[in-house]
């Protein structure tokens, strides 16, 4: 079940006090019309009754995808000791259990998990990318804004780069990362009961310190 309460807060725009529904706890497979609202982002947009304003509003949250079999933790902060709790028995049964910093990867999390797609081997694939648009001259590391995954068909994954003015698309295999994750097994183990952020950040950092350990 999802569960939900009611929060005061204050307008950063007129400063005064409304209340607002935020969620603990969404269970996808009862509430569908919640993954919709997460994935446009309007669970977390707040609107001011009194100036009528609105404003992003980031809450932590457990996401539960029973049917795709994973389960989200929307938040800055590591996990607590309830969902420690739980995290074993579900990575036993196959759950992928990941921490989101961002609702701009929780979201993205969100359509990968959903497609089925290892993410780690997405997030190996959107370095990739990242590395061939800086090698073939199409801009500086700089110029690059984002790195988004967008779908995978038939095996293909689709990624784009965007730049300020210039960005590009990139069709990968997921045959071909898979080859290439299995060249480093070891280098990209996670340890799926801590509920581990695979992002960006954390590719580099793999990156990083098979570096400084050469
Ligand atoms: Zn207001």
């Amino acid at each position: 079940m999802s569960k939900s309460r009611l929060v005061t807060y204050a307008c950063p725009y007129c400063g005064k006090d409304f209340e607002a529904t935020i969620y603990d706890m969404i269970n996808v497979e009862e509430d569908p019309d919640l993954r919709d609202a997460c994935v446009s982002g309007d669970l977390f947009r707040v609107s001011c009754p009194h100036c009528k304003k609105e404003f992003m509003n980031q809450f932590p949250l457990v996401y539960i995808d029973k049917p795709h079999r994973f389960v989200l933790w929307l938040s800055n902060d590591l996990p607590g000791s309830s969902l420690l709790q739980i995290s074993k028995p579900l990575s036993d049964i196959g759950y992928t259990l990941r921490r989101c910093p961002t609702l701009h990867e929780f979201v993205e999390k969100i359509e990968i998990l959903e497609d089925g797609v290892n993410d780690v081997l997405v997030e190996l694939a959107k370095y990739d990318c990242f590395i061939e648009f800086i090698d073939n001259k199409k801009g500086t590391a700089e110029d690059v804004t984002s790195i988004e995954y967008q779908h995978t068909t038939n095996g293909v994954m689709k990624i784009n780069v965007r730049a300020d003015d210039k960005g590009m698309s990139f069709h990968i295999p997921i045959a071909m990362i898979e080859e290439e994750m299995a060249e480093n097994e070891e280098l990209f183990e996670i340890d799926n009961e801590r509920f581990p952020t695979i992002n960006g950040d954390w590719i580099i950092s793999l990156y990083q310190d098979a570096a400084g350990e050469a």
